[in-house]
């Protein structure tokens, strides 16, 4: 009988802080300016030049630390490693190795199993490295420092998951929680969130892992499912016909379906770690944990139980407007300016996600403000404009957060109230269809849906239905 395999995924997460400035100088994190425009003697590794802590990346870590559940490292500090590659410019990277910030932690993940946890090896705080840009027409390549100092959060899983879906679910938990915390946007595609997949394969049962290969490289959700089911593949391959599998990094090509050996794996020895002697050990304080800890947002798990309290929308609205705090926070305040949950629900569940979703967009990208849907469905609730105008509107607002009132203003778009352009526009659809009066008053109730459908587009669908409605009875029934 063919031999049952099981897959052993561990992560490494490198997560960008959303500070202002890098972590060790004042220049901007500011992500797409000109290449080096962001850079001093600090961030380009000049002889001379001294590192200065940024506050705000150990205050983002320990949020981060305390959100997954880890121990704070109260008395941490910075080490060296060592390594030349013209993208890192000081030919060490300042990280830590034997004291990281936050150890021993777990996220729980949603499985077909049920709910499942990830234990949380340690993370540790480091500095980016720049970027070096290839030209394979002119043979050269190009290096833009202003990535290199930008604060990195490193998350190192436990080598707990089992399948592509869980990777995938763990880094969408990570990402919810950086997100929520409003410690990063956590952008595959830019670059603020990249994980590193160590993977091995054993045999079912067996008690021992086997040896793993580590994938780099990875943007996008897809190529990671990719790279973890092509790597299973080439290792069970090598299992089967008797080989190893030599742990080394490999480079995952996304185009080519297919992984290449980069570099056999390192040791730490490699590095010739040693302690940062330029930075101080950072001591925090039970007083310093509490407070950041009593900062907290609420998570999505909290938020879900208070919109439970507080508001009557569906479990399932709740759970798809929670699963981004970009949305929930939209929902929220729209709510707090119009009071109508149900109705903010409505438009986001319905509208919105449709928009999103015809046009491949995160939450991230939204624009519109809950200023402008908050007045929107005030102003339909007022009957000051149709249901059908409001969808219309409704998209101007999602693409460019036009404020409904003045647009509906410039564009004439008001709901038809005057009783007297009613009852000309209804007279003149009766006087113009004898036909469908004669078929309506011979007991053709589809014919009184025509007249109807004409009026409205009479008055271009912007009076109100039951008004133009009553209209039409009165004259047909007069
Ligand atoms: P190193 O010190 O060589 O970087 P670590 O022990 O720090 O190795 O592990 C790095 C990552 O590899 C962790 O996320 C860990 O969960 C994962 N890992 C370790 N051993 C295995 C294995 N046999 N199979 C899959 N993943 C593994
Ligand atoms: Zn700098
Ligand atoms: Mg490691």
């Amino acid at each position: 009988m063919a031999k049952q395999y099981e897959t052993v995924i561990g992560l490494e997460v490198h997560i960008e802080l959303a500070t202002k400035t890098k972590i060790f100088c004042g220049c901007s994190t500011e992500f797409g300016s000109a290449p080096n425009t962001h850079t001093c003697p600090v961030c380009t590794g000049m002889p001379g030049s001294l590192p200065v802590l940024n506050k705000q990346v150990v205050e983002y870590a320990m949020a981060l630390g305390l959100a997954a559940n880890c121990k704070i490292t109260q008395v941490c500090k910075f080490d060296r490693k060592n390594y030349f590659y013209p993208d890192n410019p000081q030919n060490y990277q300042i990280s830590q190795l034997y004291l990281p910030i936050a150890r021993d932690g777990y996220v729980e993940i949603d499985t077909p199993a049920g709910p499942k946890k990830v234990r949380i090896h340690e993370m540790h705080m480091e500095e980016d490295a720049g970027k070096l840009v290839h030209d394979e027409w002119d043979d050269t390549s190009l290096v833009d420092y202003n990535r290199s100092g930008v604060p990195l959060v490193e998350i190192v899983s436990e080598p707990d998951m089992r399948s592509a879906d869980e990777v995938i679910a763990y880094l969408e938990k990570l990402r919810m929680i950086a997100q929520y915390l409003g410690v990063s946007d956590c952008k595959l595609q830019e670059g603020s969130m990249r994980a590193d997949v160590n993977l091995s394969v054993r045999e079912v049962g067996a008690e021992e892992y086997g040896t793993r290969t580590e994938m780099k490289n990875l943007n996008s959700f897809k190529a990671i499912a990719h790279a973890i089911e092509g790597e299973r593949q080439r290792q069970i391959e090598l299992l089967e016909e008797g080989k190893e599998v030599i742990q080394e990094t490999r480079r995952w090509d996304d185009n080519k379906e297919h992984s290449y050996a980069m570099r056999s794996k390192e040791d730490a020895q490699d590095y010739r770690y040693f302690p940062e002697p330029d930075l101080v050990p950072i001591v925090i304080s039970d007083e310093w944990i509490a407070k950041i800890r009593a900062q907290q947002p609420e998570l999505r798990t909290e938020k879900l139980e208070r919109y439970k309290r507080e508001f009557d929308i569906p479990q399932y609205d709740a759970e798809l407007i929670t699963e981004s705090k970009r949305v929930a926070d939209l929902f929220e305040k729209a709510v707090e300016l119009c009071g109508k949950p149900k109705k903010v629900s409505n438009w986001i569940m319905g509208e919105m996600f449709r928009l999103m979703k015809d046009k491949s967009m995160e939450p991230e990208d939204l624009v519109l403000s809950p200023e402008h849907l908050a007045k929107l469905i005030d102003m339909t609730d007022a009957g000051a404009i149709s249901a059908s105008v409001a969808r219309k509107v409704f998209e101007h607002i999602f693409t460019d957060d036009v404020d409904p009132e003045k647009y509906v203003e410039e564009n004439g778009l008001k709901t038809v109230k005057d009783e007297g352009a009613i009852r000309e526009a209804v007279e003149k659809v009766i006087a113009d269809n004898p036909q469908a009066v004669a078929d309506y008053k011979g007991g053709k109730e589809k014919a009184f849906g025509a007249l109807m459908g004409q009026s409205m587009r009479m008055l271009k669908g912007k009076a109100d239905a039951g008004a133009v409605r009553e209209m039409l009875m009165d004259i047909l029934n007069a």
